[in-house]
């Protein structure tokens, strides 16, 4: 793979990064957890499946997936559940989790299921896929029926969390709001927090690097993603709330090039790849530290979902480089990413799971199947 040097390039130490380790042109991580993920299996391979898409995992040094119930069909009971979870034990090279989704009628069902599963998704705003959960009778249904022994996690943005906050604290219960993307969402959880209510939230890479100013060098169609990317006094609230925000995840939402080049784009960007170089440029310029990238990406998610630990689990990164990332250095079955041509300083050179060698140099080493449900027994 060609490296780019960018010019005046010197070696930094891994000091630089707020590291209290001694120089290396390598650094270790323990297996980060994306909580957010659509691998697109079972209805939509050919933009991903469970294979590419743990791959993809492996590749950005994430040894754990938890991926989103909004396939065709979706995971909404036993049956689409069963599917999901057969092709993902045939095919998935990282360890995995997978979501039930909430829809208007199926509240004790699915709680039945939730022993299996890694959590329930409520979408009470529209996005791709059919699950808008809009009666607010079912996510009352919801919040009494699913077991607190499992998260609930919800796409709610704007006044729609703030009325989920309200139902959540009503029912006495945990929630946890995924992809905050604007500053009146990360005040209002800050604000819940302060009040002691049990409320967790992530925020995707694409929110924290990404923002309406880029959309013209993106391209109108390829920057279809919800929650839309925000305006930069809103990615600069998140950053000045880092503190708020318990974990970083992907929101990895393939679409091939095509489809978001059409005349109907659909909403999503891949991440599984760009995350933790993106992260770790960031901490290399001092705006968050690696340990905030390590809480967010491993401490946290195992915290708030109840994850397993994954034994003799490690990624080797370099960090000694700039380069470029590139569409075509990834393994994601959506051909391009939003993030195209932007420098970097680290490069996910090798993953140990579960003691043995899954990726090294751009190869992934784990066979098919290796992956194991973390509800079921790592
Ligand atoms: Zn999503």
């Amino acid at each position: 793979m060609q490296r780019t040097l960018l010019p005046n390039h010197q070696v930094q130490r891994t000091s630089d990064y707020k590291c209290s380790a001694p120089y290396y042109p390598t650094m270790q991580l323990p297996g980060l957890t994306d909580i957010h993920v659509h691998l697109r299996e079972p209805g939509a391979t050919h933009k991903e499946d469970f294979a590419t898409g743990t791959a993809a995992a492996l590749a950005g040094g994430v040894t754990t997936v938890l991926a989103m119930p909004n396939t065709q069909p979706p995971l909404v009971d036993a049956a689409s559940f069963a599917l999901a979870r057969q092709a993902a034990e045939a095919k998935a090279h990282c360890d995995y989790g997978l979501y039930l989704g909430a829809t208007l009628i199926n509240a004790p069902q699915i709680a039945a299921l939730a022993s299996q599963a890694a959590g329930l998704k409520l979408y009470l705003d529209a996005t791709y896929g059919p699950l808008l959960l809009d009666d607010m009778a079912a996510w009352a249904a919801h919040l009494e029926h699913w077991p607190r022994s499992r998260p609930i996690v919800a796409h709610a943005e704007g006044k729609t969390m703030a009325a989920l906050l309200f139902f959540a604290a009503l029912h006495g219960r945990h929630v946890h709001i995924c992809h905050v993307s604007r500053r009146d969402e990360i005040l209002l959880i800050k604000a819940a927090k302060e009040k002691g209510y049990p409320v967790t939230c992530e925020v995707t890479p694409h929110h924290l690097f990404l923002s309406t100013a880029d959309v013209p060098a993106i391209g109108a169609g390829r920057a279809e993603v919800r929650p839309r990317l925000a305006s930069p006094a809103d990615v600069q609230a998140l950053w000045d709330n880092l503190d708020v925000i318990d974990c970083f995840a992907t929101d990895h939402a393939p679409h091939t090039l095509a489809e978001k080049d059409s005349a109907n784009p659909p909403s999503g960007f891949p991440g599984l790849e760009t995350a933790l170089p993106l992260l770790l440029t960031a901490a290399y310029e001092g705006r968050l530290t690696v340990d905030d990238i390590i809480t967010r990406m491993h401490t946290n998610p195992r915290r708030i979902f109840g994850l397993p630990a994954q034994p003799e689990t490690s990624v080797e990164v370099d960090v000694g480089e700039w380069h470029h990332i590139q569409a075509a250095d990834c393994r994601s079955r959506s051909g391009w990413t939003p993030f195209e041509g932007r420098p970097v300083r680290a490069r996910v050179r090798r993953v140990i799971l579960r003691g043995q060698e899954v990726y090294r140099d751009g190869q992934v080493l784990s066979s098919p199947g290796f992956g194991k449900n973390i509800r079921i027994g790592i």
